[in-house]
């Protein structure tokens, strides 16, 4: 009966590491995304966008080419 005892409480060991070990990871996996996702600005409207969604040109971002376009065309 012991021995039945030893192997729930290791069973509900193994259990509750793997239950932390995935909040922890699912706390900072959505440390690493929330707020601190890189947001650059447009260069013409100056509205904020994900980079990976922005338009680079001539070092600067866009959020979207027109912007870009009207920018450069503005610039000359
Ligand atoms: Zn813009």
């Amino acid at each position: 009966m012991g021995k039945w005892l030893v192997l729930l409480i290791v069973i509900w060991f193994i259990f509750w590491v793997l239950k932390s070990l995935r909040r922890l990871k699912a706390k900072t996996h959505h440390n690493s995304t929330d707020g601190i996702e890189d947001m650059v600005q447009c260069h013409y409207c100056e509205i904020h966008i994900p980079k990976k969604e922005a338009i680079v040109a001539d070092n600067h971002f866009y959020c979207c080419s027109e912007h870009y376009q009207l920018h450069s065309q503005s610039d000359t």
